[in-house]
């Protein structure tokens, strides 16, 4: 249940309300919003009497149905701009472009791909180095020698980094190496690990579920949002449907239809969804003309070699070009890249 409230509620009368809303076993957050504050409340939930709430001098009214709150452009008009180690996402910011390598193979190789995207025009440098695989046989990543060496690789470039999490257990580690923490798809609904992330304050980029409905995405968002992290950006990334010409179906509707309902930066990822380097910049250019805040693309130097991905990773030569047209769409539709 959520309940808004004032911001001229008087504060006596909010702990009042808490208070009375706890002692019947309910767990409370009170959240301070924009236009009004929320309270928002779970377990039990259900055995509040919404009519002797409404009554409360101060509250606004009450929602026992909606399904998010923190992540809607209801709570929030305007666009979140996140800030990633000094880089701007969202809003009307330059796009973000990050590239690199699905995994961290060596630190020579994660140096030299540092440094060759951002002279292509890479904003951001991803890797990933505890890698979430369908095989148990395929290569896991270098776990924290991987991270450490990606950090590295971000100073020496000064691009800032992302790379994907998989346990809370790692939530340390993340924190002092990483400037932003990736959700991967089979993540999304690993409520444990988004209320782990959401009690950091670093980005976090929330993939989409393989299977998962744009409403089951923004939930997950509003997990981390709950837990007092702001910083979420969306990544479209493809989902799964009877479609076997590409690795996934890029599902470029849920930009607008996030936009809509959100005020969260998205972002989309067309390596995954394609699953061939061939269909990349294509995908990367419908995904800018339809109003993506960046794009996340796999690049390796030797894409044969690569440990994990290589098909759908482009050559350096391949991201410059395709940044070059990325940015003919972009100005097409009012955005810019930076130089
Ligand atoms: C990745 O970014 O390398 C990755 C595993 O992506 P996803 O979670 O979208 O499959
Ligand atoms: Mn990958």
């Amino acid at each position: 249940m959520i309940i808004t409230i004032e911001k001229s509620m008087d504060e006596r009368k909010r702990k009042e309300l808490i208070e009375n809303l706890e002692k019947k076993g309910v767990e409370v957050l009170y959240q301070e919003g924009f236009d009004y504050d929320v309270l928002l409340l779970t377990e039990n939930a259900g055995a509040m009497n919404e009519a002797d709430i409404r009554i409360v001098d101060g509250v606004i009214d009450v929602f026992s149905k909606m399904s998010y709150h923190l992540a809607s452009r209801e709570f929030k008009k305007d666009d979140t701009i996140v800030d990633v180690a000094g880089v701007l996402v969202g809003g009307n910011q330059p796009l973000a472009l990050i590239a690199g390598p699905c995994s961290v193979e060596n630190k020579e190789s994660i140096e030299e791909m540092a440094i060759q995207v951002r002279k292509a025009g890479a904003t951001m440098l991803r890797g990933g180095a505890f890698k979430p695989r369908t095989s148990p046989y395929a290569f896991q990543g270098l776990g924290k020698q991987g991270l450490l060496d990606l950090e590295e690789a971000g100073k020496k470039a000064n691009l800032p980094i992302v790379s994907e999490i998989v346990s809370e257990e790692d939530i340390d580690l993340f924190e002092n190496h990483v400037d932003m923490l990736q959700i991967g798809a089979r993540n999304m609904q690993n409520y444990s690990l988004l209320k782990a992330v959401g009690r950091s304050q670093k980005p976090v980029l929330l993939k989409r579920g393989l299977s998962a409905t744009v409403e089951e995405w923004i939930l997950a968002a509003e997990y981390i949002l709950k837990e007092g992290n702001p910083n979420v950006i969306f990544c479209e990334r493809g989902i799964r449907t009877f479609e076997k010409s590409t690795r996934s179906t890029l599902d470029l509707s849920s930009i607008p239809v996030l936009k809509e309902k959100t005020h969260l930066p998205v972002i989309v990822d067309p390596s995954h969804a394609a699953g061939n380097w061939r269909y990349v910049k294509s995908l990367s250019l419908a995904a800018v003309a339809c109003g993506a805040d960046g794009l996340i693309v796999e690049v390796h130097d030797h894409p044969q070699f690569a440990l994990s991905d290589g098909a759908q990773s482009l050559t350096i030569d391949h991201y410059q070009q395709l940044v070059e047209e990325v940015s003919k769409v972009a100005q097409a539709v009012g955005r810019n890249i930076v130089k």
